[in-house]
């Protein structure tokens, strides 16, 4: 894989492809349209999902990641459905990521319906760290992102979020990015942690959580977040989200 010239701003590391578009789709796009530079890497092909090959899925990922304005879109072809974090698997992840050098990470939530998402929470979190060792036997120059969250997007487990991002302009445009994997989605009711919502169809079902995550933030629709850290006020008399 050709390192890049220069550093992304924003990258999603996700265990299957439509990962990054269900869980942070919006808030790729919004960066991305701003001019920041953004990207995907799916840790696996998706090889094990029960319906479409490997190379339908990939193009599916690719027209989606046009639907994201990414910069790049990689995938690690770890194994799927049997993702593991050993020592292997996190030299090819932190590999990638001094490629790609990113400011902040997405990665999934520490809980996940499939073993491979909270898995792909250590892994990605381990990886980052080690990245940044001199002596580590990979190629490329040494480098730890700055920050990891986590998308918590339909995870029932999770905290309240530390923050949610207001995806309202760019809703149509994850939807479309959901909707280029027509090998999973075509008539689905359920994606990944998007559960079932008693006779809705899939895209109503995201709307009506995303719309859900959005009222935390007094915004039509938002993605939600957790963090390891404490957050920054800088001005606190210019907090928004009103109380009342
Ligand atoms: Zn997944």
């Amino acid at each position: 894989m050709a390192e890049l010239d220069s550093p992304l701003d924003l990258l999603a590391i996700m265990a299957h492809p439509d990962d990054a578009e269900l869980l942070c789709g919006g808030t790729l796009v919004k960066s991305a349209s701003r001019g920041k530079r953004v990207g995907v890497i799916d840790l696996t092909a998706g090889e094990m999902g029960s319906s479409g090959s490997v190379e339908t899925r990939a193009r599916e990922a690719a027209n989606a990641g046009v639907q994201l304005g990414l910069a790049i879109r990689a995938c690690a072809e770890l194994p799927d459905s049997n993702l593991q974090n050993d020592h292997e698997s996190r030299l090819v992840v932190a590999a990638l990521i001094r490629a790609f050098r990113p400011r902040v990470v997405i990665t999934h939530w520490t809980v996940g319906r499939h073993r491979d998402h909270r898995i792909a929470s250590e892994l990605v979190r381990d990886a980052c760290f080690l990245s940044a060792l001199r002596k580590l036997d990979i190629p490329g120059e040494p480098f730890r992102p700055h920050k990891l969250v986590y998308a918590t997007a339909f995870r029932e487990d999770a905290e309240p979020p530390d923050f949610v991002v207001d995806i309202t302009e760019q809703m149509d445009r994850k939807l479309d990015a959901i909707s280029a994997y027509a090998s999973q989605f075509d008539g689905a009711v359920q994606a990944g942690e998007v559960f079932p919502g008693g006779g809705r169809d899939l895209i109503a079902q995201i709307r009506a959580k995303t719309a859900h995550y959005g009222s935390l933030i007094r915004v039509r629709y938002g993605e939600p977040y957790r963090l390891d850290e404490t957050m920054e006020v800088d001005e606190l008399s210019e907090l928004g989200v009103s109380t009342f």
